[in-house]
């Protein structure tokens, strides 16, 4: 039998408390300077790799930490520094790197962009400008820290070329190859120096591998490893992928590297065909990817052993098997140590990343015959408790679920027709100006709830600070002119967190926080137990704001969706009914808004297009689900009733079937940042329901003029019919100033009222 060793691919970088972000914040605002910066995160650096040490891990990634993100400090590696920013060649000062990210007086940050089919966002590399050159070598020097201050013989991890060049922009598609023989050098010095240093692997990931791939895609993948098993042949290659399985099993595994690292998680099933028709290589080390990389949950040992083992034997040639997690572990919290508020029976059968260590460092052992006592039966035990858990197990709303499914989710009448009757009901100018449901919160709404949350408030007192927030802004909407209304949601820190702790079925962590981007992190609440609606969530404030006025108060809710995906959610029962559950929890708070006169409801999927998986040939399965649960959410409302939705993203077209199928009497949509390019979209595909094209970016405090916003709305109805058209900006206002708020959005309503009297 092969071998069988434990490994690990990459390992969050945040610290147990956040000490990385707080770090490097305090570096942004001159708090700190380099020197300590560089002290605090090679703390961090190094505790991570004791940690590793201590549970006794054979395979520990060097390289893998960075200063903010790991694309960005590959460009940074080749000296890809976009010509609008100062540099002079060498290394890349810090300044410039993080203005790489976040921008500074003279130059726009680059794009960052979400990281495969998950929450973490990297920063797009720009090609085409200076010419790349070898700066530093930074997997050299994570090899050499390892060594020598904790004697860890690290495996150095790189981001691989062909997967830096899918994810980098600037190029034209013909000039792939180009970049391949640009860079491809510079990749070889770093493995020639690394084989000189004494590194006999590297771990190089190329994620897009598991993307779909034509026969020259393959065949410039087989270029550069064959290039590279030429020019270093003393260094060995871990050729890694993850979050699917790979694609071209058969080429990529015939590559001339020394080792496949491919997910046996997220890819389980077509990894595991490939295997048993395939078989494997002799003489390649094969990584194994049986723990989850990216959810939060223990696994069944019991079940992952069985893997194993049809894993060992279906690749009796394989030098060496490694037990690792199906990614890294940057994708999941970092400790469960300091979780003493969660209740027993789920954190029991929880694992973050250390906990993840473990599952693979005991695995690796049971197969060596030393297995670690009690730890099959342990957790086993866990689980089985959590399953038997009632929450788990609310037969009232399985079957009110498995109910609603028998009958299509439709509202009663067409679109055509409700919209005749809501003309009639509503009265509205046409170009009917809103916003999209929150205005800024302000310090003293978020020292109001921490006060509040600290026990120093009381909830009446908070109850009244919120009421003072709302009345303002009712009269503020009022004065501005706005014909549709909206609360403000100052009662809300995040828009999923503020149902998950009104739902059952949710829990919430101290500590639990990922990385999405930089140096933002998000504490995703897990969704353990089956999800009902126990109380109305959005009624009082709502109901309060309406008290205040004549004009429509749109209600506001966060969909399904959104819910599902920016949550960690249980894995024991398909992701799909999860969403339905929390669709009817939902709905029920729809109709609760509208029994209280809220007849205008707003419900946002910004994240509906974040669940698209991988492979596009899987995208309509899940479209279809995700606006199913939409509409079991929205459809049990009267045909006057009307629903609004909200997505902020401008790529549109290639979902705009899925998107006009939820059935939403209006969406509103982020624009400005397309740069035109979604209006030009509707010259193919006009849309048919009530839609808002966002006229102004809220993401900056700049003051639009009515003038830029009027030609926005101008060239958008060339396109679409005025008639359907909404004014709004293109997202919510919460991380705005009052000052700004209030004149963008007069510009705004001075924009539409100009409209109208034109015709
Ligand atoms: N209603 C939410 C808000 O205005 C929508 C936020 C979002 O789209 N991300 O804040
Ligand atoms: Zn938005």
């Amino acid at each position: 039998m092969s071998n069988i060793i434990s490994g690990n691919l990459g390992y969050p970088r945040i610290g147990r408390n956040r000490e990385w972000k707080k770090a490097i914040e305090a570096y942004w605002t001159g708090q700190i300077a380099e020197p300590e910066l560089h002290e605090r995160l090679t703390a961090i650096r190094l505790d991570n790799l004791k940690t590793q040490q201590n549970k006794g891990l054979e395979v520990i990634p060097v390289g893998d930490f960075t200063y903010y993100d790991h694309v960005l400090d590959t460009a940074v590696m080749f000296g890809l520094v976009p010509e609008r920013f100062e540099y002079d060649g060498g290394n890349v000062p810090l300044d410039t790197y993080y203005a790489i990210a976040r921008g500074n007086k003279q130059a726009a940050a680059s794009e960052m962009t979400k990281w495969f089919n998950t929450n973490y966002h990297y920063i797009v590399p720009e090609l085409g400008g200076r010419e790349p050159q070898l700066t530093v070598n930074y997997p050299l020097e994570a090899y050499r820290e390892a060594k020598q201050v904790l004697q860890i013989e690290g495996r150095p991890v790189l981001l691989g070329l062909y997967t830096f060049l899918k994810l980098s922009k600037g190029y034209a598609e013909g000039e792939f190859g180009v970049w391949i023989d640009k860079l491809l050098p510079l990749y070889i010095e770093v493995l020639r120096e690394l084989a000189a240093e004494g590194a006999a692997w590297v771990q190089i990931d190329e994620p897009a591998l598991v993307t779909e791939l034509t026969a020259g895609d393959i065949e410039q993948v087989g270029l550069i490893y064959k290039t590279i098993a030429q020019e270093v042949p003393g260094i060995s290659v871990l050729l890694q992928t993850y979050f699917a399985p790979v694609s071209g099993y058969q080429q990529v595994t015939a590559l001339p590297v020394q080792g496949i690292g491919l997910d046996f998680v997220h890819g389980l099933e077509g990894n595991l065909a490939a295997l048993r028709e395939f078989g494997y290589p002799a003489g390649k080390v094969l990584g194994a990817g049986v723990i989850d990389g990216r959810n939060i949950w223990r696994s069944d040992l019991k079940v992952v052993r069985q893997l194993l083992d049809e894993i060992v034997q279906l690749a009796p040639q394989a030098e060496q098997i490694i037990v690792q997690p199906s990614s890294s572990l940057l994708h999941v919290p970092v400790s469960l140590q300091g979780e003493s508020n969660l209740e027993p029976l789920l954190k029991d059968a929880l694992a973050f990343a250390e906990e993840k260590l473990d599952e693979v460092v005991g695995l690796q052992a049971a197969f060596g015959g030393n297995d670690i006592p009690g730890l099959f039966a342990d957790n086993e035990r866990a689980l089985e408790a959590l399953a038997a858990a009632p929450v788990r197990n609310r037969h009232n709303v399985r079957s009110a679920v498995e109910q609603t499914l028998q009958q299509p989710a439709v509202r009663e009448s067409e679109f055509e027709e409700r919209r005749v009757k809501q003309e009639q009901k509503w009265k509205l100018p046409i170009l009917p100006t809103t916003t999209i449901g929150s205005f800024p919160q302000t310090k003293e709404v978020r020292s109001a709830r921490q006060k509040w949350r600290k026990g120093e408030w009381d909830t009446e007192r908070y109850d009244q600070f919120i009421q003072a927030e709302i009345a303002k802004w009712i009269r503020l909407q009022e004065d501005i002119g706005l014909d549709v209304l909206v609360h403000g949601e100052f009662e809300r820190t995040d828009m999923v967190e503020f149902f998950g702790e009104k739902l059952p079925g949710f829990a919430f962590t101290r500590g639990g926080w990922v990385q999405s981007y930089g140096t933002r992190c998000v504490k995703p609440p897990i969704i353990y137990g089956d999800v009902e609606f126990d109380q109305p969530m959005t009624v009082k404030e709502t109901k309060y704001a309406q008290s205040l006025t004549q004009k429509p108060v749109k209600g506001m809710l966060t969909g399904p969706i959104t819910i599902l995906n920016w949550s960690f959610v249980r894995s024991d029962i398909p992701r799909k009914n999860v969403a339905y559950q929390i669709a009817l929890a939902l709905r029920e708070e729809v109709e609760a808004l509208e029994r209280s006169g809220i007849e205008m409801i707003q419900v946002d999927e910004p994240a509906l297009r974040e669940g698209l998986p991988l492979k596009r040939e899987e995208w309509q399965e899940y479209l279809d689900w995700a606006v199913n649960a939409f509409r079991i959410a929205t459809s049990a409302v009267r045909d006057t009733t009307q629903i609004h939705t909200h997505m902020c993203y401008c790529e549109f077209q290639d979902i705009i079937d899925s998107i006009q199928a939820l059935d939403a009497d209006v969406i509103s949509i982020e624009t400005s940042r397309s740069n035109g390019e979604l209006i030009s979209s509707f010259e193919q595909q006009t849309y048919p329901l009530g839609i808002g094209l966002g006229v102004y970016d809220i993401h900056s405090p700049r003051v639009p003029s009515e003038e830029e916003m009027l030609s926005l709305i101008n060239r958008a109805l060339e396109v679409l019919d005025p008639q359907l058209f909404w004014i709004n900006p293109d997202c919510g206002l919460k991380t705005r100033g009052q000052e700004e708020t209030v004149a963008a959005l007069s510009h705004m309503v001075s924009a539409a009222k100009t409209y109208r009297e034109k015709v």
